[in-house]
């Protein structure tokens, strides 16, 4: 019985935060949402500008910084439910542009994506759409080329690296919205602009892509 007991409480009462392991009611502790917070882009539209605009949310430092690996290393998709939200919120308060968006999160190759178990860029995408009503589409582009690890090339490199890496799908659905595009972070562009001729030579324009983080320094 007292096992049981001790199960009931172990199940109710002290799930733990993924991010620090302290014993919380919610599903990220509100010491590590305080760390979060403080990595937050004070203007998150600062670089929508030039051909690819993007909003970031914050920093890629951090705490943010760990969520992200948490996310995607140690098995813990449910962190993109909060931060996927977090997202929405911020481009609520300032879209910095108006009307109904189709988004597209980046995709994985699918072996890649087979390895991990889920996309981390479409699960962000979701608690996005859930929250802001945009279009979810993560069905009109897959990745076809499985690409070298981004961090250990050039700029140039990384441009070639993903030449062909994206394509329209052919069950795509028509899309009456514009296209903003949905990554975890934002470094130099590459993949998101890859991802962009793709689905603009589809007769799909993209408006922009919204990333969680950026290694971008203002
Ligand atoms: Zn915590």
């Amino acid at each position: 019985m007292a096992n049981i007991s001790r199960w009931f409480l172990n199940l109710f009462l002290k799930s733990s935060c993924p991010l620090c392991q302290r014993p919380t009611g919610e599903l990220v502790c509100p010491y590590c949402q305080k760390q979060i917070q403080a990595c937050q882009l004070q203007n998150p539209a600062e670089f929508w500008q030039g051909d690819l605009p993007l909003f970031a949310w914050g920093n890629y430092q951090g705490t943010v910084k760990r969520s992200i690996g948490a996310l995607k290393y140690e098995g813990q998709p449910e962190l993109a439910q909060p931060l996927g939200t977090w997202l929405g919120k911020a481009w609520q308060q300032s879209p910095p542009i108006r009307g109904k968006l189709a988004i597209i999160p980046i995709p994985m190759h699918p072996e890649k994506q087979k390895q991990r178990g889920f996309n981390q860029a479409e699960l962000l995408a979701e608690s996005f759409c859930r929250l802001t009503g945009h279009k979810l589409r993560s069905t009109n582009l897959s990745r076809v080329k499985a690409t070298t690890a981004q961090f250990s090339l050039s700029r140039q490199a990384r441009e070639q690296n993903l030449q062909g890496a994206f394509q329209v799908t052919t069950s795509s659905q028509k899309l009456r919205e514009p296209v903003l595009l949905l990554d975890d972070i934002y470094t130099t562009g590459a993949t998101a602009r890859s991802a962009k001729i793709a689905l603009e030579a589809a007769g799909m324009p993209v408006v922009g892509i919204i990333a969680l983080a950026t290694t971008k320094k203002v």
